[in-house]
């Protein structure tokens, strides 16, 4: 996952042309996603796709002709979707499209203006300090012409016809936590699906946040109905704790999967209630949409001080939090192809365990053990209604323990599942 995030990391993305484009044909080589194009002007909802923007060079030259800003060092001193701009200015002309943080002055940051045509450079407040007065070249090679938006989407089938979906945003430049931890994951963990057996169906996204999302949603409304469950992964790469953010439902079964794998790990987390701010959940979870898609993060945007600055570099992203991202996000997902419902066949009184080797021999202690305890608790509360989910809840115990029990019972005839989801 590092080292495809390294190889991204260079690439000049925006939510649309040829960097998300070369982005989507790396992530080809993963896995079979397919590259869909969506004409500029067409109508999404209430948006419409925007021209497609490019950019080959810019630069701010200073009197002896030296770049003192240069796209080629960086492609975050270019504000995103800069129009192109070919000029000579002095320096108090050129400020007002300069940009800087101030109390980080070494770092750059990432602006954007998607729809609003304009134009500007980021740098830190270093070399902005650097700057005499006097007359500066400026010189942003770009285009902003009628094209397409690009997106990735791969759906792998499953048993079921029923969707999870995995959406992640692929439209920043030269950032790392914000979109390439996500894309990693995403890619990881479609390649680990498709080498395993599953009951559902899985759609992963590699779309441009926002406009992205409104766009596939619009032109796969009849889709929308076989998403059962949803992940929005972002952010998942820099040491910090974990947090879920729930979907718009609230008590969705992925917002219960991802807190009880979350309880259950030994990770700190954090768990947000939804709110319509963020990356594409607020799309998922406008109200004509209203899918159970929930967020995972580790520390939440615009909570650390490298979000949309040049900090968020390789350096920001660890190999180990990937992992540790990857393994948690693969939990919600096996919770979620495993909460099945059962019947109990012998629901009147308990079924005499001992008999079928289910049951310690020696009587008398003071408590049941942990394997017995996960047994009754399933025999208990299969009558059909609920989950192994609820009953993990319910009983405080670990979903492993009680689907390791539902599996046991089931194979000595003592429960039968319970068909639910459309094949
Ligand atoms: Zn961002």
């Amino acid at each position: 996952m590092y080292g495809l995030i390294e190889e991204l990391y260079p690439i000049c993305r925006s939510i649309t042309g040829d960097g998300l484009r070369s982005t989507l044909r790396r992530i080809q080589q993963e896995i079979p996603i397919e590259i869909r194009e969506v004409p500029t002007g067409t109508p999404v909802f209430d948006w419409t796709v925007p021209r497609e923007w490019n950019i080959r060079d810019a630069y701010i030259k200073n009197a002896a002709g030296e770049r003192v800003v240069d796209f080629r060092r960086s492609n975050l001193h270019v504000v995103n979707y800069s129009v192109p701009i070919r000029g000579r200015m002095p320096l108090a002309e050129l400020k007002p499209h300069l940009h800087t943080l101030p109390d980080r002055p070494d770092w750059i940051p990432y602006r954007t203006s998607y729809y609003k045509e304009a134009w500007g450079f980021c740098l830190s407040q270093r070399q902005l300090d650097a700057l005499p007065d006097g007359e500066y070249e400026v010189m942003i090679d770009s285009s902003l012409e009628d094209g397409n938006l690009s997106y990735g989407e791969y759906l792998l089938p499953g048993e079921y016809r029923d969707e999870i979906l995995i959406s992640c945003h692929s439209c920043h430049p030269s950032l790392c936590n914000d979109n390439l931890s996500g894309i990693a994951v995403a890619v990881h963990l479609a390649r680990e699906l498709a080498d395993q057996p599953h009951r559902y169906s899985y759609r992963f996204l590699f779309i441009p946040g926002t406009i992205g999302a409104i766009t596939w949603l619009s032109l796969n409304e009849d889709a929308i109905a076989r998403i059962k469950h949803g992940l929005v992964l972002a952010g998942v790469g820099d040491p910090g704790r974990f947090c879920y953010k729930k979907s718009r439902r609230g008590d969705a079964e992925i917002d219960r999967a991802a807190i009880h794998v979350l309880e259950k790990s030994a990770h700190p987390f954090e768990i947000a209630e939804f709110s319509p701010y963020g990356y594409d959940e607020r799309q998922y979870c406008s109200p004509g949409i209203n899918l159970p898609v929930g967020r995972f993060s580790r520390t939440p945007h615009g909570t650390f001080p490298e979000y949309h600055t040049s900090a968020d570099n390789l350096d920001f992203v660890r190999p180990e939090a990937l992992a540790q991202s990857f393994a948690i996000c693969r939990k919600i997902l096996g919770l979620l192809e495993n909460n099945q419902t059962y019947q109990n066949q012998n629901p009147k009184c308990e079924p005499q365990l001992g008999k079928r080797g289910l049951y310690r021999a020696i009587g008398g202690q003071a408590d049941a053990g942990a394997r017995e305890m996960a047994m009754l608790w399933v025999l208990n509360l299969s009558y059909g209604n609920h989950s192994l989910l609820d009953i993990a809840e319910r009983s405080k115990l670990d979903f492993d323990a009680i689907e390791f029990a539902a599996r046991t019972l089931r194979d000595h005839e003592l429960l039968k599942e319970c068909k639910q989801a459309a094949a």
